[in-house]
């Protein structure tokens, strides 16, 4: 509304200054004519401040009318010049053809049709249409009003026509710019068109009176009629001031548009000899005027065919950028991992990538025979035919369907179906992409079985805690009774006592499981963990007729594990191979147990002549609970909890192929600690020697080691001690700290600095930590253990040394 009132009062302060100055003809022209060039030159400099707001066509638009309107401004100065200076009015001069294009201008500028959008490809080729636009109108002026008015009896004439050519001119902007405004009426763009049409309309109708008044010889410059150029101008103005930006529009769908057709060019391309030559023949003004129109329609044919021709190789280029753009989709399409076919409406082949082929298994002619439902799993047949409807009514149909291959195998297979249109929406084809997600469903598996495990052992390592301080004071108690010499009931004693022990294991292996629990590992031979796992069942495996067979390998097998556990994985296997050949019916049966070395690895292969384990439960048998045995006979923990073991060992549990019966196989990464391979040196029992000086206590200590197996020497004093570590060569050595002639410490500080081949590895014991020479080990950071202490102290002890071997019984 402000421009509106702006304007207004602007015309009104016009009228007033003319007509103030009305008796002065010479300051009422310069006023006119100023206010003249004024109103145009506002146009150009809207435009200069504000096409950086503009792109493509839109751009276009303005940048042809402010160019016009210069033009005029131009064209006017001439005109005023000669008006001024020379006193005359001269319609039919030089100037002129500039003043005329402020008509042409946005008549031509119609052409980058600005509402369709910014189309910045379209730009070179529409400027190139509105050129030869320009040259038709710079044509016609010339053949008709220019040449016709060089001679003086065509010269009226010409003047008359220059006058038609203007009007028609304006009611062609006017037809233009309504017509635009109805195209564009759904568009940004309306106002702007509205506000240009308005403004031609009043020009068109101030016109014709302007038209009488020249015609007549009453036009006088500063007057009323000099609003037929400065209404249309202000309302030029006004337009380009409220014209929206251009929006930001993605490169890719910028493009999607069509360029400007070349058929738009035939126009000037045809009338411009037509007009020319023809007009010649009908309607001669004589010479030398014919001549120049000659010349001047050869020079404007050339002009436009020259135009025509850059348009076509425009065109050219523009056609190879796209065929560029399509060789680049198409290999992109073919290059990727997803899957991509493209059918028609009915569902039959139009194409499918290379990722897609491979997959399926089909050639390309293959696939030609086939429509989309035969590459679908049959079985939920109402989604197979559900999708074509989906997709047409939704779009898209998104969702996981199973790939049915040639060869007949399924596979998982995330898709999404859209649909493509023609011009009146009817469905033309169906773009699927798919991706093969067996990998991804296989990860996701995965992770629900960690979780799983996760949790269990976040329940055991709970209960595991809960119930070993229980069984802490049952062992206390016990050892505290069995240190009564006159406990009576002994043996019952023993025997809580070592149930007590194995139900702190169990909790132990629990805890290891569950990973909370530290492991007390030590060096073992892996062939006597079988075979004193196997004695355990062999006399029960004789009564039930299976035959237990053997085969360890001749070497000592060295592992660094927890051998409780390990044990309890073989345990597992034995009890489930034991189960299984039981299960089988048969009256015989065997079962095999074998030890063997293969690079870093010594594993144990438990084979039995079961029924073996069906393709559908190998992979779940390692779940926990899973279980095929009737309620209360299995738990389903056994292989879950024996697996956990084995990967917390850094090894494996497996089910290795095997004719048959099962087989499962232990691997476990062989020890390569020289110190403590040394221990099983030769195959011979490892070494360890007691110096105590209080005979009972050194006597027990060499008891309980020969009870693990130990090759035990002793010694009563340091000296003595130190030259049986020369002569025997001891793994370990469990020291008073109180030796009489040298002191536990001392001799372990005589035998590192001798630097002697084996260092061993040294367990003392104390009466107190906190005193004396204890105080000092202690701080060293050597394994102490003090009295009195219990037989599971002392296995602890002997586990913190970093030495210990299997208990043979
Ligand atoms: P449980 O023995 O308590 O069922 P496991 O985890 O030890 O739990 O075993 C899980 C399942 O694995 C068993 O129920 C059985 O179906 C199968 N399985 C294990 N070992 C064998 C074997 N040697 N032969 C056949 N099936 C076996």
């Amino acid at each position: 509304m402000g421009q509106v009132t702006a304007g207004l009062g602007f015309l009104l302060l016009y009228i007033a200054v003319v007509w103030t100055l009305r008796d002065q003809p010479l300051a009422r022209s310069i006023v006119g004519n100023s206010v003249l060039v004024a109103s145009a030159a506002l146009i150009p400099i809207i435009v200069l401040r504000r096409r950086r707001q503009w792109t493509g066509c839109q751009r276009l638009f303005w940048d042809v009318i402010a160019i016009a309107m210069v033009l005029w401004v131009v064209g006017h100065l001439g005109w005023a010049y000669d008006q001024l200076v020379r006193s005359e009015q001269a319609w039919l001069k030089w100037h002129t053809i500039f003043s005329l294009s402020a008509g042409i201008g946005p008549l031509v500028a119609l052409l980058a049709r600005p509402h369709l959008g910014p189309r910045s490809n379209a730009v070179a080729s529409t400027a190139v249409t509105i050129g030869a636009y320009c040259l038709l109108a710079a044509f016609v002026y010339s053949y008709f009003t220019l040449m016709p008015s060089l001679v003086a009896e065509a010269l009226p004439g010409a003047q008359s026509r220059l006058l038609k050519f203007v009007q028609f001119n304006r009611l062609a902007i006017l037809i233009g710019m309504a017509a635009s405004f109805w195209f564009a009426r759904r568009t940004a763009w309306r106002s702007t068109y509205l506000r240009l049409a308005i403004g031609v309309a009043i020009g068109v109708i101030l016109r014709y009176s302007v038209n009488q008044a020249i015609t007549r010889g009453e036009y006088q410059v500063g007057s009323a009629y000099d609003f037929a150029w400065i209404v249309p101008w202000l309302f030029y103005a006004w337009a380009a001031l409220e014209t929206p930006p251009s929006p930001t529009v993605s490169p890719v769908a910028d493009e999607a548009h069509e360029v400007s057709p070349v058929s738009l060019l035939a126009v000037p391309a045809l009338l411009v000899p037509l007009v020319g030559y023809g007009v010649l023949n009908i309607q001669s003004v004589g010479e030398p005027v014919d001549s120049f129109r000659l010349f001047l329609t050869s020079l404007a044919t050339v002009g436009v065919l020259g135009l025509v021709t850059l348009r076509l190789a425009s065109q050219g280029t523009e056609l190879q950028r796209a065929d560029a753009k399509l060789q680049l989709l198409a290999a992109a399409t073919e290059h990727t991992d997803d899957l991509i076919l493209i059918t028609r409406a009915d569902g039959t082949f139009e194409h499918a990538n290379a990722a897609f082929l491979r997959a399926f298994g089909h050639s390309r002619p293959e696939l030609a025979t086939l429509t989309f439902t035969d590459l679908i799993e049959h079985g939920v047949d109402s989604v197979r035919h559900g999708i074509a409807a989906i997709v047409k009514a939704q779009g898209v149909w998104r969702g996981t369907l199973r790939g049915l291959r040639k060869d007949g195998t399924a596979f998982p297979a995330a898709c999404t179906i859209t649909a493509l249109h023609d011009a009146s929406g009817r469905v033309t084809h169906f773009v699927g992409v798919a991706r093969d997600i067996t990998d991804d469903l296989r990860l996701r598996d995965q992770l629900v079985h960690s979780e799983r495990l996760s949790a269990i052992g976040e329940l055991i390592a709970g209960v595991a805690h809960e119930i070993n301080n229980p069984l802490q004071t049952i062992i206390g108690c016990t050892e505290l009774m069995l240190d009564d010499p006159d406990a009576s009931n002994r043996t019952d004693l023993e025997l809580v006592r070592k149930e007590a022990m194995r139900a702190g294991q169990i909790v132990r292996n629990l805890l290891a499981f569950a990973r909370r629990g530290a492991p007390d590992r030590v060096v073992t031979d892996l062939n006597d963990l079988v075979r004193a796992t196997a004695e355990l069942r062999d006399y029960h495996l004789h009564q039930v007729n299976i035959d237990l067979v053997l085969r360890c390998d001749a070497r000592p097998l060295p592992v660094l594990v927890n051998p409780e556990e390990i044990r309890q994985v073989i345990l597992n296997l034995l009890l489930n191979a034991e189960h299984a050949v039981a299960s089988s019916g048969a009256k015989r049966g065997s079962i095999t147990i074998e030890t063997l070395a293969s690079g870093g690895t010594h594993s144990v292969d438990v084979t039995d002549s079961g029924p073996g384990i069906s393709p559908e439960l190998r992979g779940r048998i390692f779940e926990p609970f899973f279980t095929t045995r009737e309620v209360g006979e299995g738990t389903g923990l056994g292989l879950s909890i024996s697996h956990g073991i084995a990967s917390s060992h850094g090894g494996s549990l497996s089910l290795a192929d095997s004719p048959g019966g099962a087989r499962f196989r232990l691997s476990l990464p062989a020890a390569t600690d020289e110190s403590a391979m040394r221990l099983f040196a030769g195959g011979a029992p490892p070494r360890a020697l007691v110096v105590d000086d209080d005979d009972a206590i050194r006597k027990l200590i060499v008891r309980l080691l020969e009870r693990r197996g130990f090759e035990v020497s002793e010694a009563r004093t340091g000296e003595a001690a130190m030259a049986l570590v020369r002569e025997r060569q001891p793994g370990i050595i469990i020291c008073d700290t109180a030796i009489p002639s040298l002191g536990g410490i001392e001799l372990y500080r005589q035998l590192a600095e001798q630097d002697l081949q084996l260092a061993p590895r040294f367990l003392f014991i104390a009466d107190d930590k906190a005193s004396g020479e204890s105080a000092d080990v202690v701080e060293s950071g050597m394994p102490v253990l003090v009295k009195p202490f219990t037989a599971s102290d002392f296995e602890s002890g002997l586990v913190e040394a970093g030495v210990t071997a299997p208990r043979t019984h």
